[in-house]
């Protein structure tokens, strides 16, 4: 109804207008050289309104041509762009499907169609990766290193190379590259942190994993290869503060205290690691200065004073007791370990000594050595270092397993319990992120 009667009042107002132009008074005349027009007013008029709207499609006319060329070059951008989006899309269903092929073609594509960005060079890598080709992964790296946006993609992604390639050299330049171009990624810090421990660089291993529960590996190694005593000592001490029980730390730090000589600062790290978890090297360094038999079993006597009762203060005063003729001492920790149950290799070699110390070369001490020994051969296994990874035996701790090179796994192992410490896979390839 609005619009019936809005179209009324529109004719009203045209028939009007025509109406008034119709009655216009007068007329007009205008001479152009030889020409000369004569009409009416109303005529005049009408001409000038047709003629203003002639002129003002001719404007347009002639901005639609000047613009055309500019039009058809931005549609041709859109339609590229268009192209270009759907490809990327492409290439990345391929990623996710593992079709290299594809994904390589349509990574050329996306190239093509909108140019080198750290998106589609990225793109690029990735498939040419994906397809083995790491020669084109590498060419589109080495391009995104020559922009500013894309320097750490390109570090980033030829590092990923290098370690694959286990080129720890290179990996390491490209790393300190990547650190340049962006400080302080955690990526980073994690990735340099594995090609230090690659390298056997502890020290740089134990500055960059301040969190990680390996880092007391790290500065026990780094304590152990510095050659200057004072940071030797101080890496030996900051692995001795993480784990004041863990034997390798306490004998790392006990170690340097004792060369810088601060013996009994060193005896009191190992006794109070004796307290808490007794290892037969902690009583080798705490009776190292006895020269004596008698001298060995006193040192051994007070070093067991906190835990006197337990199996292994049980069998280093039963040793030390036989080697400074103290049989009967020997006999009764022997007895008292056996007891609380110990049915270990070394308790009955002690034993088979015992019989040798106590009774000679006699029938009778034969005897008890002969069935001290078949004693020992079915016992439970002495306690030893073992890699958690591969299961290799060693007699003494190293921060990497001489077998299968893992690092922070060789653990002390006995039958019964295992003194543990989380697992890191050092020698396999570093997880490609
Ligand atoms: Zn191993």
């Amino acid at each position: 109804m609005r619009r019936v009667i809005a179209f009324l009042i529109v004719g009203v107002a045209i028939v009007a207008a025509a109406w008034a132009l119709a009655m216009l008074p007068g007329h007009v005349s205008a001479s152009f050289g030889v020409y000369h027009i004569e009409t009416s007013a109303s005529i005049a008029v009408l001409a000038m309104i047709v003629a203003f709207f002639i002129g003002v499609l001719l404007l347009w006319l002639l901005i639609w041509l000047i613009t055309l060329p500019m039009a058809g070059a931005a549609w041709r951008r859109r339609s590229r762009v268009r192209q270009g989006e759907r490809a990327i899309t492409q290439v990345l269903l391929a990623l996710a499907a593992g079709e290299d092929r594809i994904a390589r073609r349509e990574a050329r594509r996306v190239r093509q169609l909108l140019g080198d960005s750290p998106q589609t060079l990225l793109l690029a890598a990735e498939a040419g990766r994906l397809g083995g080709r790491e020669d084109e992964a590498e060419e589109a790296y080495k391009t995104l290193i020559r922009r500013d946006d894309g320097k750490f993609l390109g570090y980033r992604g030829l590092l990923r190379q290098a370690i694959d390639r286990r080129d720890w050299k290179q990996a390491d330049a490209l790393a300190r590259e990547a650190e340049a171009a962006r400080p302080g990624t955690t990526w980073l810090r994690i990735q340099r942190a594995e090609l230090a421990v690659q390298t056997n660089a502890w020290a740089e291993a134990a500055e960059l994993t301040e969190a990680s529960p390996q880092r007391i590996v790290y500065c026990i190694a780094a304590a152990e290869v510095d050659p200057d005593p004072v940071r030797a000592l101080a890496y030996a001490k900051q692995a001795w503060r993480l784990d004041p029980a863990f034997t390798p730390a306490v004998l790392a730090y006990a170690r340097l205290l004792r060369t810088a000589g601060k013996e009994r600062r060193a005896l009191a790290a190992v006794a109070e690691a004796w307290r808490k978890a007794p290892h037969p090297d902690l009583a080798a360094f705490a009776l190292a200065s006895a020269k004596t038999p008698a001298e060995r079993y006193q040192a051994a006597k007070r070093l067991v004073v906190p835990n006197p009762t337990d199996p292994a203060s049980r069998l280093l005063l039963a040793k030390t007791a036989i080697e400074a003729g103290l049989t009967a001492e020997a006999r009764e920790q022997i007895e008292a370990a056996r007891a609380a149950g110990v049915n270990q290799r070394r308790l009955w070699l002690l034993s088979a000594e015992l019989a040798e110390a106590e009774k000679g070369d006699t029938e009778e001490g034969r005897a008890a050595q002969r069935d001290a020994y078949r004693q020992a051969a079915v016992a439970e296994p002495d306690p030893t270092w073992q890699c958690s990874n591969c299961r290799a035996e060693t007699p003494l701790w190293a921060p990497r397993c001489a077998t299968c090179d893992h690092v922070g796994t060789l653990q002390w192992h006995t039958a019964t319990a295992e003194v543990t410490l989380p697992v890191i896979a050092g020698a396999t390839p570093v997880p490609a992120a």
